[in-house]
């Protein structure tokens, strides 16, 4: 096996042009080191977790810039992603266990493309870019269009995932998550997703009706999925409980579940329309509703 610990980019983005055989990137190592060993044993490992410049959130040109890997903890402490992207933070705080949160990575979660990716689904309704860096190119791509099916995505071998860029948007903005989790396995602070639900609203200046809305939607199909139908239903018409539930009934026609061993396809179908109106009242209430 062998190992390299990446200093900087620049030697992390050298390191994987330059080398012909498919490489392990090791973030956080809590997907790797869990569910793919083999990759560790076979192929040269390199160690992108000390990279500082690969670690900072900043605001750039009217976005939020969030290195790959930043930690839970990082996004959850960070006074921009508290202020432009509640969602996220929340999304972070609900991700594992304290060790988890500690050395897991937000770049990690996105590559990983777990349809039950917690992280995830609050990108996906933040309308976060991927930056994506091969030697000297680089280029950006929707989180949406980047996540290909479960476990899959459209990263090319070598490929290293640099940034998330997230729209900053002024005026009456708010964003929130929520994730369903069995009751047994939340004793533990460890339970995976059973539905999860993001959404990001922005009010009208007199904060009677929506400009537009976003509502994302995790565990309920092979990657997270944008309730279209929901924030069409939203837009541009005057709030009420019964615009919401309106909204919040038609997520349904967005998702695709499955049986699994967390929950039933139908339990999932059920349970969806609440959690969106959940999710969607408290973004409200962040936008100043
Ligand atoms: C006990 C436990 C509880 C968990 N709970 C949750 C939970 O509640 N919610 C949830 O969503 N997830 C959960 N996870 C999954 C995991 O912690 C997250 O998906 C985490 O964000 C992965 O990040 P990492 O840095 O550890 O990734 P790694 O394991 O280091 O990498 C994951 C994959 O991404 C690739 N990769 C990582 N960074 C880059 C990059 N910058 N560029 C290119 N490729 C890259 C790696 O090669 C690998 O294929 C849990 C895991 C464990 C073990």
């Amino acid at each position: 096996m062998s190992y390299v610990l990446a200093k900087s980019l620049k030697d992390a983005a050298e390191f994987l042009s330059a080398e012909p055989e498919k490489v392990t990137i090791l973030a956080g190592g809590t997907d790797l080191m869990v569910f793919d060993r083999d990759c560790i044993r076979k192929n040269p490992v390199l160690d992108i977790s000390g990279v500082a410049e690969m670690r900072r959130i900043q605001l750039q040109d009217h976005q939020l810039s969030i290195g790959s890997v930043t930690t839970y903890r990082d996004a959850i402490l960070s006074p921009l992603t508290r202020r432009y992207a509640s969602a996220l933070v929340e999304a972070s705080q609900r991700t594992g266990s304290t060790q988890i949160r500690n050395v897991g990575t937000l770049g990690g979660n996105v590559v990983n493309a777990s349809p039950a990716g917690d992280a995830l689904v609050a990108l996906v309704a933040l309308e976060a870019q991927v930056e994506i860096v091969y030697g000297l190119k680089s280029y950006r791509q929707g989180v949406g269009a980047f996540l290909k099916g479960p476990k899959k995505t459209d990263l090319p071998v070598n490929h290293l995932l640099t940034r998330l860029l997230i729209p900053v948007h002024e005026g009456y903005v708010g964003s929130s998550f929520y994730k369903l989790v069995n009751r047994a396995s939340n004793q533990h602070g460890l339970a995976i997703s059973v539905v999860s639900a993001a959404a990001v609203v922005k009010l009208s200046k007199d904060k009677s009706r929506l400009e537009w809305a976003r509502l994302a939607l995790g565990a309920v199909a092979p990657t997270p999925v944008r309730a279209l139908q929901s924030e069409e239903i939203l837009r541009e018409r005057p709030l009420s409980r019964d615009l919401l539930r309106e909204a919040a009934e038609a997520a349904v026609q967005a998702i695709a579940p499955i049986d699994d061993v967390r929950a039933t396809a139908a339990y999932r179908r059920k349970v969806v329309p609440a959690i969106a109106e959940n999710v969607l009242a408290d973004a409200l209430r962040k936008a100043g509703h």
